[in-house]
């Protein structure tokens, strides 16, 4: 299966907990706008239960539906891997005389997949049950904050600071939107105290799966073909790591020594999408040689400018991936700030500083020659955010 069929299909898991990230960060400002319409101490004494209280039954209640969610998309994903890597591969087979053991029928394979399936189900599990957000509590220096103490502290600290009268409400109101959307939806990782965006645990949990599974099949087509040779598949931008064997074909051992098989930064490890196929020397024939793969590494390598600043292709695309989560920050800041109720301008003014990351994103891509990937940004199905009727198509 390619690499953006792959990507497009874990795209949809990562929806899921966008959506998840969006739904959380509306329930925490729809309870600040209830508290907003309080106007005493001692009206707020008789009301918080009501306004904070039922957090961690709405929190559970959001959690199971993104997990359920999740789960018919991730076996869809796995019979996909199964129907590309494996069914589809059954002419090799027969080429060779060999016999295709169809996936029902085939135990070995269907106990590592089932294997896979209950690990990518684990983690997504892990991921629900260990999310926060990075915040500020006022030194200056954001915190990362379990969501249960998200509502219990943080939240209800903002709400006294507008019924106390210590702040007014908008400007609380932008204070923690700004701080939400800054931090995004996490998983907290409490081994090594640093956490990651949920959107990007999810898929990576997803896709660890599914690459495992995909290198299962290549051993297994290989072993039944009868080598030991592996085409690895090539792609643009590659990281530079694994841009130097990309392309090329290399034994199973070098796969080991040579590609990192089997490392977290290394071939089919950590967000390595690298396809590798068996090989037949002297009987197949490679899909990139060794003058092309040269010629297209120089060119990714020799670096572009754009603003002053100095681009390979991959670090084009990384700066690509940033842009696109600060816009998705941005248009999920314009949408809170609304659900809020907060006053015109502020609106207005958020509108135009997303507009100008669009701008800055078109000039960026097409400076690099890169394509835009404007689906990364508007994956939140928010709709036009942009405010400027000048530019066509989605905003
Ligand atoms: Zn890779």
């Amino acid at each position: 299966m390619n690499r953006e069929y792959k990507e497009k299909l874990s795209r949809k898991i990562e929806k899921n907990y966008s959506d998840l990230e969006m739904r959380i960060m509306e329930d925490i400002v729809r309870r600040i706008k209830k508290a907003g319409k309080i106007t005493s101490t001692a009206d707020w004494q008789i009301n918080r239960l009501r306004i904070l209280g039922n957090s961690s039954e709405d929190i559970e209640k959001m959690l199971k539906e993104t997990l359920d969610a999740s789960y018919p998309e991730m076996f869809e994903l796995y019979d996909q891997v199964i129907d590309w890597e494996y069914v589809r591969n059954k002419d090799i087979y027969e080429q060779i005389n060999a016999e295709f053991i169809p996936y029902e029928e085939n135990g070995q394979l269907q106990q590592i997949t089932n294997a896979l399936i209950q690990q990518t189900d684990a983690d997504l599990q892990n991921i629900t049950q260990s999310l926060g957000f990075y915040l500020d509590y006022g030194t200056g220096k954001p915190v990362l904050t379990p969501l249960s103490e998200v509502y219990q502290k943080y939240l209800d600290a903002a709400c006294m600071d507008i019924v106390s009268g210590a702040f007014d409400y908008n400007s609380v109101l932008r204070r923690v939107v700004t701080q939400l959307t800054n931090s995004g939806l996490r998983q907290i990782d409490y081994a090594s105290g640093r956490a990651n965006r949920v959107d990007v645990a999810a898929r990576r949990a997803v896709m660890t799966g599914i690459t495992q599974l995909t290198g299962h099949i290549s051993d297994m087509n290989a072993e039944k073909l009868g080598t030991d040779y592996f085409e690895i598949a090539w792609h643009a931008g590659a990281r530079p790591t694994h841009a130097v064997w990309q392309g090329r074909v290399w034994s199973r051992e070098q796969l080991v020594t040579v590609c990192g098989l089997g490392t977290v930064t290394g071939l089919e490890g950590v967000n390595c999408y690298h396809e590798r196929y068996p090989f037949i020397p002297g009987i197949s024939e490679r899909n990139w040689s060794d003058e092309w793969l040269e010629k297209k590494n120089r060119e990714e390598n020799t670096p572009k400018e754009f603003r002053g600043k100095q681009y390979t292709v991959y670090e084009a695309k990384q700066k690509q991936r940033q842009m696109e989560t600060a816009m998705r920050a941005q248009r999920e800041k314009v949408q809170l700030l609304r659900s809020g109720g907060a006053d015109r301008d502020v609106i207005t003014i958020e509108r135009a500083k997303y507009q100008g990351q669009l701008n800055e994103y078109s000039r960026f891509s097409s400076k690099m020659g890169l394509k835009e990937e404007r689906e990364r940004i508007y994956i939140d199905g928010l709709g036009r955010v942009a405010p400027s009727k000048r530019f066509s198509g989605r905003g």
